[in-house]
């Protein structure tokens, strides 16, 4: 069955490994390995056929992720890094030299931001950030040495949607590329390189590995961007342990249930929260009230579980009366495993494009997978302690 023939819920579950070449167990094995053996000199010195090398050029397993993720892409290749800040690094080093020029948009993942203006600006790659709803309006900011576009749609903790066609379009018109992280839908629920990008990041730690268990980064690129992608990838030595490998791909075997439920325990939670009086606005894109909804709805087949939502402007107290209450949301960076997490936005220092109309607290919800009703009874509770300020 050709890849094109197949929908994605059945390619998360079937697509890279095949039970029939390892004895029909229905995983691949977990292959710690550096040293692999060679049946003879030839061999050895590259006048035989061998599929395998060393440890850090691959194994059965790395290939099993690699290629389910190539398959859900519609890549021509992926690799694999030790986490997603090292798989958006990894894509921008694959392209970027010194003298060249990259646009970032200003709703980029905050870490992000710091490697292009610690280790990029070392390098002597220079960087200037874009409002998130540029759209077409890029094309201005595109210079002659602008090698890269990096986009991030819904951005990091604001949640605004890019016009990713439009980006590509201005971009490829001028021969730049275009880079996007990918992390909030997966591309179960947007699809970059079938839009013309040619780098698609995710932060597998997320949503593909899903239970908060380990560190994990993808990065998928079309026939434009792969050569240099694999060649600098095995140049950096940069190779993932095969327990943390393997947990990605258990991961991704129930990615497209999971990001389902996500969904609809979201949205959820998002509409009743609209409708509560100490709450300002929802910045959920799957909402009709968000500003890039009507791109959104073009664009993406569905949402995930993470957004934010603005309080009344009230003093900080209040924000951690109703936070350090919760039952079911813990206080915690990332996102994209079972469980519900909430954490108080700060965008100072994050922002240098855009300002941010600060009107009130920014609070970032990861809905998981609990019962709904159980976590707006905790978040009533919540808002209720907020009001009180106890
Ligand atoms: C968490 C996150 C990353 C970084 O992933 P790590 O695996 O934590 O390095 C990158 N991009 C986005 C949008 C993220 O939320």
């Amino acid at each position: 069955m050709s890849n094109d023939d197949i929908r994605d819920a059945t390619r998360v579950v079937h697509a890279g490994h095949e039970p029939k070449d390892f004895h029909g167990f229905v995983n691949p094995p977990v292959v710690h390995a550096s040293t692999v053996l060679y049946r003879d000199t030839d061999t050895l010195l590259g006048r035989g056929e061998q599929r395998y090398h060393y440890g850090r050029h691959g194994t059965p397993t790395s290939d099993a992720l690699e290629d389910a993720i190539t398959a859900l892409e519609g890549a021509e290749g992926t690799v694999l890094a030790p986490s997603g800040l090292a798989a958006i690094s990894l894509a921008m080093l694959s392209v970027l030299g010194s003298g060249d020029h990259l646009l970032i948009t200003d709703s980029v993942y905050g870490p992000t931001r710091q490697f292009c203006e610690t280790v990029l600006k070392r390098m002597g790659v220079e960087t200037t950030f874009y409002d998130p709803r540029v759209g077409a309006g890029i094309a201005a900011l595109i210079r002659d040495n602008t090698r890269l576009v990096w986009t991030e749609s819904p951005g990091s903790l604001t949640f605004e949607v890019q016009d990713l066609p439009a980006i590509v379009a201005a971009a490829h018109a001028r021969g730049a590329l275009v880079g996007i992280d990918n992390t909030w839908a997966t591309p179960l629920l947007f699809k970059p390189i079938a839009m013309g990008v040619d780098l698609s990041v995710m932060a597998a730690t997320k949503y593909v590995v899903g239970h908060s268990d380990a560190m994990l980064g993808t990065v998928a690129a079309a026939p434009s961007a792969f050569k240099a992608l694999k060649q600098t990838h095995r140049a950096m030595g940069i190779c993932v342990g095969p327990d943390d490998v393997y947990l990605g791909l258990r991961g991704l075997r129930t990615m497209g249930v999971r990001l389902k439920q996500h969904e609809i325990n979201g949205l959820t939670v998002a509409h009743w929260l609209e409708r509560q009086s100490v709450v300002r606005r929802v910045l959920h894109p799957a909402l009709p009230s968000h500003p890039d909804h009507v791109l959104w709805a073009r664009d993406f087949s569905g949402a995930s579980g993470l957004f934010s939502f603005v309080l009344q402007p009230q003093p900080m107290e209040r924000v951690k009366a109703m936070l350090d209450g919760l039952k079911f949301f813990g206080l915690g960076f990332s996102w994209g495993g079972f469980e519900s997490l909430a954490i108080p936005v700060r965008l100072a220092g994050i922002r240098s494009a855009t300002r941010w109309e600060g009107e009130g607290s920014l609070i970032r919800l990861h809905v998981g997978l609990e019962d709904p009703q159980d976590l707006i009874a905790d978040l009533d509770a919540g808002l209720r302690r907020f009001v009180r300020g106890i």
